[in-house]
């Protein structure tokens, strides 16, 4: 085994890259190494993703996601200048039926929790089936180019000396001898090596409890689901919009800046199946090729009911994740984080973001803790 580390990341999505570098900027650790099993940083949810910077609109069942979306999302603007996209216009819209929320219980969630909206320009709420639609509100909300964040994230690692080893996979996490922590890791070309350190942060996302061994796992349940989010490219009239019909069995389309084009989710479709957190289960082969048949048409086609001029739209290709969230949060769709430390392995950490911005929440909760 080589030198202990003083915090080893494993990782390198945007919550490894981000945690690694405030271990080492804002807390002083000396040797901070993160490990990516992908090739390259970022490649995986924090790519795959609908690459909206909530501002809270899009959870009227809880405010308190609703709330801290509204703190967070002007730091993240500020702090990512270069991955924000605000050249495209974001409407909501409120289905006549079906729904979760109507206008009013909408347009007075968006005022509880200070969002701006306005009702929509004539000639944008022309784009919707005034059937099936009852509203459409323009908002301020954003998106982010995830290529930018990983750029970003190649160079702030790089300035802050953490160690990253790319093609690398954490495979286990125990407690060692002599050190804290000791983690096994399978290199580029299948080498077997361990690491020890101090303080370990397990930021794999949907891989997050299959590390801890014996340990176990997290004390909250999570809960995967094989997602898929088509990348569209509509027509002149949508090009510069992003639409999310709330709440219910609907869709959204949103710029997805890094291919210049628009993913287009849609509650029906999108999940294709949920899967249990059960560690024997080989959550990547399912991403693997030919991976799974698109659904796509069917997105497009209900889509198309409310907003007919997405009947033109070009189907490019799908985007297919393992989406990871918290049990608790199935029935009012909440993203808040999880930051637990492991009793059973002192100094190791579980942390899922929920989100991109919530990437404060998750630092407030490290800086709470007498690491050093
Ligand atoms: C379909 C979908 C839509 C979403 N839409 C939005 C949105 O619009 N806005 C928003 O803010 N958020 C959205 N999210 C959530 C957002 O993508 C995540 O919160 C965020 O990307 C999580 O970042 P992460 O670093 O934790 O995960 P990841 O980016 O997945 O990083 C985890 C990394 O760990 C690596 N890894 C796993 N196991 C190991 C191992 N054993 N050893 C080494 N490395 C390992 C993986 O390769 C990966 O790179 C969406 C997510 C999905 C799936």
């Amino acid at each position: 085994m080589t030198e202990p580390f003083d915090a080893v990341v494993v990782g390198g999505g945007f919550y490894g890259a981000v945690i690694a570098r405030h271990l080492s900027v804002n807390r002083g650790l000396r040797r901070v190494l993160l490990v990516e099993r992908e090739a390259a940083l970022m490649r995986r949810a924090s790519y795959t993703n609908q690459a909206r910077v909530h501002n809270g609109y899009h959870y009227p069942r809880s405010f308190t996601t609703a709330y801290r979306s509204r703190i967070n999302l002007p730091r993240f603007v500020t702090d990512w200048p270069g991955a924000i996209v605000r050249d495209f216009t974001a409407l909501y819209a409120v289905a006549r039926r079906n729904s979760k929320v109507n206008a009013r219980q909408f347009e007075r969630f968006a005022a509880e929790i200070g969002a701006p909206f306005q009702t929509a320009r004539k000639e944008l709420q022309a784009l919707f089936s005034p059937d099936l639609v009852e509203a459409v509100y323009e908002v301020a909300e954003y998106a982010f180019d995830t290529r930018q964040l990983a750029i970003w994230a190649e160079n702030a690692l790089r300035l802050a000396g953490v160690e990253v080893a790319l093609a690398t996979e954490a495979t286990s996490i125990d407690k060692g001898d002599g050190v804290a922590l000791r983690l096994a890791l399978s290199g580029p070309d299948g080498a077997r090596s361990v690491a020890g350190a101090r303080y370990v942060f397990n930021c794999t996302y949907a891989g997050l409890n299959r590390l801890f061994g014996q340990a176990g796992g997290t004390q909250a349940r999570l809960k995967h689901e094989l997602t898929e989010m088509a990348l569209v490219e509509p027509d002149s009239r949508l090009k510069g919009l992003g639409i999310t019909l709330m709440d219910g069995p609907f869709f959204s389309l949103m710029p997805f800046p890094a291919r210049q084009l628009h993913t287009l989710s849609h509650v029906r479709y999108t999940p294709h199946r949920a899967l249990a957190d059960d560690p024997s289960v080989d959550l990547r082969a399912l991403l693997q090729s030919p991976g799974p048949a698109t659904r796509v048409d069917r997105m497009l086609r209900d889509a198309a009911r409310y907003v007919p001029a997405l009947a033109s739209a070009r189907a490019d290709s799908s985007l297919f994740e393992i989406k990871t969230v918290l049990e608790k949060n199935e029935g009012d769709d909440g993203r808040p984080i999880l930051f637990e430390k492991l009793d059973r392995l002192p100094g190791a950490y579980a942390v899922l973001g929920g989100k991109i911005d919530n990437v404060y929440d998750i630092l407030e909760r490290l800086d709470a803790e007498a690491i050093h």
